[in-house]
Formats: C-alpha cells, sequence, structure tokens
C-alpha cells in the first residue's frame, strides 16, 4: 500500500486538471473487461479530475469517464516522463497534452487496469474490508476485524476482505515492529497485544508513507530499525542481530526474528 499512496501523490499533484491527449494500451493483457480499442475512446480528451486509493488500489478519475482502476501487482508502478523519455515494460501509457505521459509500468504482469463508474463499485465488487488507514477504523474496530478467527495473524492481516492495503511484505514489518510471531493464532492474542499490532500497523505504513518507500522502491529511506531492508536470505534483526528465520507459505516467503517474536 505504501507504493500506491506514492503513485496517488504522482497523479494529485503533478497531473490533476490536465487532459489526456490519447491513451496508447501496449499490453492488451493488462486490461480487464475492456478492449484496447474502448479504453482508448473513452479516455481521448478526458481531464484528469482526483487521484485516491483504496487498499492496494489506484484510481483515476477522469471528467465523465468514470474512474481507470490500477492494481501493481508485486513490483507495477506509476510513473511520470518527459516527452521522449520511456520505460521498458510500460503496458498502459496516458499521452498528455503537453507531451509527457503517465506510464503503467509492470514488469511481472502481475497487476490490472480496469474502467469504474466509481472506486465504491471496484471495493463492493472486491467485497473489500476497511482501508487499514481509514480514520474511522479504531483499535475496537481492528480487534472485531481479527475476531475470533483460528487463521494465522499474518494470514489474517492479509486477507483483504477483513482488511484492505497490507501484501506479505508490510505484514511481515508491522508483525515485527508489534513483536508478534507471524504464526500466532488471531484469536489467541490477548487485548493488548491486538492494540500492540493496531498501532504497529498504523505507525509503519505511515512512517512508509513519509519516508516516500514502497515494498521494493526507495527502502533505504526506511528508519533503521525497520526490517524491510533486512528481509532476505542470510538477513540480520536490525533489533538484535538474531539471524531472521523465513517460513515458506502459499507461495509467499515470510520473515521474521525468532528471537523477538517468539512463537509464544
Ligand atoms: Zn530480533
Amino acid at each position: 500500500m505504501p507504493d500506491v499512496e506514492i503513485f496517488r501523490r504522482l497523479v494529485a499533484e503533478p497531473c490533476r486538471g490536465r487532459v489526456v491527449a490519447r491513451a496508447d494500451v501496449c499490453d492488451r493483457g493488462i486490461l480487464e473487461g475492456i478492449s484496447p480499442e474502448a479504453l482508448a475512446q473513452r479516455l481521448a480528451g478526458r481531464r484528469i479530475m482526483s487521484s485516491e486509493r483504496y487498499g492496494k488500489y489506484l484510481f483515476i478519475g477522469f471528467a465523465a469517464a468514470g474512474v481507470l482502476a490500477m492494481h501493481f501487482g508485486t513490483n507495477g508502478s506509476l510513473r511520470l516522463f518527459p516527452e521522449g523519455a520511456t520505460a521498458a515494460a510500460t503496458r498502459l501509457a496516458l499521452q498528455l497534452a503537453d507531451g509527457s505521459h503517465l506510464a503503467y509500468v509492470n514488469p511481472r504482469r502481475l497487476g490490472w487496469v480496469s474502467l469504474w463508474e466509481s472506486p465504491a463499485a471496484l471495493v463492493a465488487h472486491l467485497r473489500l474490508g476497511p482501508d487499514a488507514l481509514d480514520a474511522r477504523l479504531d483499535a475496537a474496530a481492528f480487534a472485531a476485524i481479527l475476531g475470533n478467527s483460528r487463521r494465522n495473524i499474518k494470514a489474517l492481516l492479509m486477507d483483504q476482505q477483513r482488511l484492505a492495503g497490507i501484501g506479505n511484505i508490510y505484514s511481515d514489518e508491522i508483525l515485527f515492529q508489534a513483536r508478534v510471531n507471524p504464526g500466532r493464532i488471531a484469536a489467541d492474542l490477548d487485548r493488548e497485544t491486538v492494540a500492540r499490532l493496531f498501532h504497529a500497523m498504523r505507525e509503519t505504513l505511515q512512517t512508509a508513507i513519509r519516508c516516500g518507500a514502497g515494498a521494493e522502491q526507495a527502502t533505504e529511506r526506511l528508519p533503521p530499525d525497520f526490517l524491510l531492508p533486512h528481509r532476505h536470505p542470510g538477513g540480520r534483526c536490525p533489533r538484535c542481530g538474531a539471524l531472521l528465520a523465513s517460513v515458506k507459505r502459499a507461495g509467499r516467503t515470510a520473515y521474521h526474528c525468532p528471537h523477538c517474536q517468539p512463537a509464544g
């Protein structure tokens, strides 16, 4: 999610009010529910009015043309290029009237782009839970979301229908900051631990956004006590120096410090 917040700001400041001269679809496989021809027709000549983020999704709003929803997968990005510059793996380019373009870049092709009536329509379609940074989500509401689940806390934090916005990498960071073992059963966590986890979630995401760091980009900007820059085979805990443990679940690798986050 911190990545998507960076992309949202990229659209908000330099792009709001600007007109899309042409939408060039470079890879039709990235589109969902709309053809390249229909997308190009819908967006040509439209003015960018807004950029919103909900969970891991970015919404670029156009005057009288709905919202362009973007999902970035594991390493997708949105970049603004001046005239003449370009990026490999650009899947969609929104050509702006002054010759610059907004590029949806996605080397692993794990994300998608689609057109919706409103952000709320996609949120309802995917049955997303509240955004992890929603101001209305407080510690009590967070505890209710975890409920009496017998699933492990890491899987629960990543379940977008419970809580939207947290992926594999940031769930590791949040659990590290809260000193909670990722394998703990949610229902077994006491109230104090749940409250600590809630505050760690807020702090961690807000800190990453403030630093302008994402899951894979600009991680060197994160504070020195963050796990993320050390989160690789052979990496050591920035707090105690212990060798980090990695556990593979459902194709994703989770990292934690066996000393700071004991199994309990
Ligand atoms: Zn440690």
